[in-house]
C-alpha cells in the first residue's frame, strides 16, 4: 500500500469528518513556492496554505528562528514576562496605527477577544446595554461559536439564535448600515476585503463612511485583517488602502509564517477597557509562537515582501485579465496585491481547481464559481507566467468541449 493510501485510511478511520474527502495528496516537504508529496511529486503553491505561508515554505530565517527558540525555551506561561512577546507586540504597534496587542492562537480566537473587548469597553463606560455588533453578509470571522454567528449557514447548523448580539447586513450599502445602528450597537466589525466569500473588496467610500458612522455614534470600528493583513494586499495592512484607521484590528494567518498565532491589536483608548484578569490564554503569545512571529514579520517588512506583493499582484491581475479577454467563461478578476479572485460564469471552480492540481498547480476555489489565488508573497513573475500558461491551456481545453 502506498504511504498516501495508508494516511487516507487512517484519516477516514480516526479523524472527525469535518473536511470530507480532501484533495488526495499529503505533502512532506516544502521550499519556497514548491511542495513535494509523499510520492515524490512536485507542486507549485498558489494558495499558500490559505494566505498563511507568506514567506513561502521553510523560509531559512523562519526555520532558524523557530529552531533557535525551541532549543532555548518553547513555553513558560503568561504568569511571567516573555521577551519575544513584548518585542513582537512592539513591532506590530510601531508598524501600524495601533498601540496595544494581545496574542491568541488563531484568527477566530483573536476575533473572540475583540468581541469581548468591544462589549467590555461600553460596560466600563457605564453603558452595559451596548453589546450588539453589526457584521456584513458573507463575512467570515472564524469557526468558534461566537464568530460563526454572523455566518448564517454555520450558525443555523449549530442551532444558534440570531439574537445573540450580532446582525448581518449587505456590504457597500451605507444606508442600510446607518439604519442598522441603534442604542444597543457597540461596534461594526468588517473584513475590509472579504476573503472566504470570494475576495470581495469593500469600496473606499463605504469604508470611509463606516468610519464616519462609528465616529458619529461613538461606536467602535473593528477590522478583521486575519487574511488581508501583513502584506497580503500590497500594503502592510489593508486599512491603508482606504485612508481610514480602525479602532481594533485582528491578525493571524501570515503572522507566524505558518506557526499558529493570532493577534488582537487596539488603540490605547479601546485597549484600556481590559483590566487585569479580563482576558487571557495559556498558549497565546508563548516564546516559540512569538519568535516565529518576529521572524515572519521581519521578513515581510524588511525583505521587501509588501512591495513584492503589490508589484506581483498587479502583474498577476493583469495577466488574469488577459485570460478574461480570451475566455468568456471568466466574468471578473478582482482583488488587491496577492489576494485575488476570479469569478466564472459557470459553476466549474472545483473542476478547474482539480485540473490544475493534476498538473501540479495548487489554487483554491470558493462558492462554486470563484477561483482564489493567495500565493506566498515571495512569488516571482516566472511563477505567475507558469500559472497563467497552465490556466490558459485548461481554459482553451474547456472551449473545445
Ligand atoms: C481565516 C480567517 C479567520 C479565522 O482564522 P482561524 O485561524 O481559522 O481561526 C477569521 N477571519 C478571517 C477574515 C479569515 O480569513
Amino acid at each position: 500500500m502506498s504511504k498516501l493510501k495508508e494516511i487516507i485510511e487512517l484519516d477516514k478511520k480516526f479523524y472527525m469528518n469535518t473536511f470530507g474527502d480532501r484533495i488526495p495528496v499529503c505533502f512532506e516537504y516544502g521550499k519556497g513556492m514548491t511542495l513535494w508529496d509523499t510520492e515524490g511529486r512536485e507542486y507549485i503553491d498558489y494558495l499558500g496554505g490559505i494566505a498563511v505561508s507568506a514567506l513561502g515554505h521553510s523560509h531559512p530565517k523562519l526555520v532558524h528562528a523557530i529552531k533557535k527558540q525551541a532549543e532555548k525555551l518553547i513555553h513558560c506561561s503568561n504568569y511571567y514576562y516573555i521577551e519575544t512577546q513584548s518585542r513582537l507586540a512592539q513591532m506590530l504597534a510601531e508598524n501600524s496605527c495601533m498601540d496595544k496587542v494581545f496574542f491568541a492562537n488563531s484568527g477566530a480566537e483573536a476575533n473572540e477577544g475583540t468581541i469581548k473587548l468591544a462589549r467590555l469597553y461600553f460596560k466600563r463606560k457605564g453603558l452595559p446595554g451596548k453589546t450588539n455588533i453589526i457584521t456584513l453578509e458573507k463575512a467570515f470571522h472564524g469557526r468558534t461559536l461566537a464568530t460563526t454567528i454572523p455566518d448564517e449557514n454555520d450558525s443555523q447548523k449549530t442551532g444558534q439564535s440570531h439574537d445573540s448580539g450580532f446582525v448581518s447586513i449587505p456590504m457597500n450599502d451605507l444606508e442600510k448600515m446607518s439604519r442598522a445602528i441603534n442604542d444597543s450597537t457597540c461596534a461594526i466589525m468588517v473584513e475590509p476585503i472579504q476573503g472566504e466569500s470570494g475576495v470581495n473588496p469593500a469600496s473606499i467610500e463605504y469604508i470611509q463612511g463606516l468610519r464616519k458612522l462609528c465616529d458619529d455614534h461613538g461606536i467602535l470600528l473593528i477590522f478583521d485583517e486575519v487574511q488581508s493583513g501583513l502584506g497580503r494586499t500590497g500594503k502592510l495592512f489593508a486599512y491603508q488602502h482606504f485612508g481610514v484607521e480602525p479602532d481594533i484590528m485582528t491578525l493571524a494567518k501570515a503572522l507566524g509564517g505558518g506557526f499558529p498565532i493570532g493577534a488582537m491589536c487596539a488603540k490605547d483608548f479601546a485597549a484600556s477597557a481590559f483590566e487585569a484578569g479580563d482576558h487571557g490564554s495559556t498558549f497565546g503569545g508563548n516564546p516559540l509562537a512569538c519568535s516565529a512571529g518576529l521572524a515572519a514579520l521581519d521578513v515581510i517588512i524588511n525583505d521587501g515582501l509588501v512591495e513584492n506583493s503589490a508589484q506581483r499582484g498587479e502583474y498577476l491581475i493583469s495577466q488574469l485579465n488577459n485570460l478574461k479577454e480570451k475566455y468568456p467563461v471568466i466574468r471578473q478578476v478582482r482583488g488587491k496585491g496577492l489576494m485575488v479572485g476570479m469569478e466564472l460564469t459557470q459553476n466549474i471552480a472545483k473542476e478547474l481547481k482539480d485540473l490544475c492540481f493534476k498538473r501540479g498547480i495548487l489554487i483554491g476555489s470558493v462558492e462554486e464559481n470563484i477561483l482564489r489565488f493567495l500565493p506566498p508573497l515571495i512569488i516571482e513573475n516566472k511563477d505567475i507566467d507558469l500559472l497563467i500558461n497552465v490556466l490558459d491551456d485548461i481554459f482553451s481545453g474547456l472551449e473545445e468541449i
